[in-house]
């Protein structure tokens, strides 16, 4: 039986519909619309594309979007100074670094400089710490909310199920292992020295793939009935994006599958519109 294919780009969009109406609510509350700002500090070609792609998708829902954009020499103190200058601004609900920064810069110097109440990428100790001790008060990573989101789309109860995360990093993995583990899914965290991938991936009722290499997961891999999450963005040599999961295999077995692109890529958009709202909402009307 084939897999129903998990339309990230339509239950992005709904969640667009839902975060445009929140949005006007709360400008007609407090009279002002919540305002974003991205920071650019490298020339990386695709950084700046995601920039623009996050302060387009702001401006559609009614949020304000500001982008400060720094040369790529620009000194460590100056950007940690940005950053305060944006912390201490009431009129910034969010503050988004882009990722990679130059290698000047100390990136967890700068994930620690920002205002947690206002750091909508949600990397913040605090706000990933809360996280890891299941209070999910904070600010949460964009990327893992929008992968559970689509595990709630396509109507999973996670709670007892066996979910498999291959890969743990700040951004993608360690998070969305303490979001599984919220909703009383047995989690494994699989990483480069996993012995046995494809056992691992093979116990899996929810597999989520976060690691960066094209179809590392072979179809024949998956369990029967499982629910594929496929964060992983790879260019392959021909252009085309291909995820970490051989997909067609895999949707032979899966139950339900998330395609690249027009998986999780739009929803991580959505979740920061959505964290946005939520911290514009907490500083300005919730104090
Ligand atoms: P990362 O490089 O920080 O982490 C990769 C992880 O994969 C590491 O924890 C590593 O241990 C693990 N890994 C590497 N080789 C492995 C192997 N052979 N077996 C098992 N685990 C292995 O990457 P990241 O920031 O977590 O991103 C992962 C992927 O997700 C990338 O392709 C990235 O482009 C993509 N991504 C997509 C979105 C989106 O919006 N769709 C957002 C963030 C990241």
């Amino acid at each position: 039986m084939a897999a129903q294919i998990i339309d990230g780009k339509a239950v992005a969009q709904r969640l667009r519909g839902e975060i445009k109406t929140k949005v006007a609510d709360l400008v007609a509350h407090i009279g002002v619309a919540p305002h974003l700002v991205v920071v650019l500090a490298s020339d990386d070609p695709a950084s700046a594309v995601y920039v623009r792609n996050k302060g387009k998708a702001a401006e559609e829902v009614g949020i304000r979007s500001t982008q400060h954009t720094l040369p790529a020499n620009t000194e460590k103190a100056a950007l940690l100074e940005l950053i305060q200058k944006l912390n201490a601004d009431p009129d910034v609900d969010g503050i988004l670094v882009q990722l990679p920064v130059p290698k000047q810069h100390d990136t967890e110097a700068l994930i620690r400089a920002l205002d947690p109440a206002k750091d909508v990428d949600g990397l913040h100790p605090l706000n990933a710490g809360l996280l890891s001790r299941g209070d999910e008060s904070g600010l949460i990573p964009c990327t893992p909310k929008g992968c559970i989101k689509l595990i709630e789309s396509a109507g999973v109860d996670l709670a007892g199920k066996h979910a498999v995360v291959l890969g743990r990093s700040r951004l993608v993995g360690r998070p969305v292992a303490d979001l599984l583990l919220n909703r009383n899914a047995t989690v494994t965290t699989c990483h480069s020295r996993t012995k046995d991938l494809a056992q691992e991936v093979g116990r899996a009722d929810v597999l989520i793939a976060a690691i960066g290499k094209e179809e590392l997961v072979k179809g024949s891999w998956v369990k029967f009935g499982a629910t594929v999450i496929d964060v992983g963005i790879n260019r392959n040599p021909a252009g085309k994006l291909t995820g970490d999961v051989a997909f067609p295999g895999a949707a032979e077995r899966a139950a339900a599958i998330t395609p690249v692109p027009g998986g999780v890529g739009p929803m991580t958009i959505a979740c920061l519109l959505e964290n946005t709202l939520i911290a514009a909402t907490r500083r300005r009307v919730m104090r």
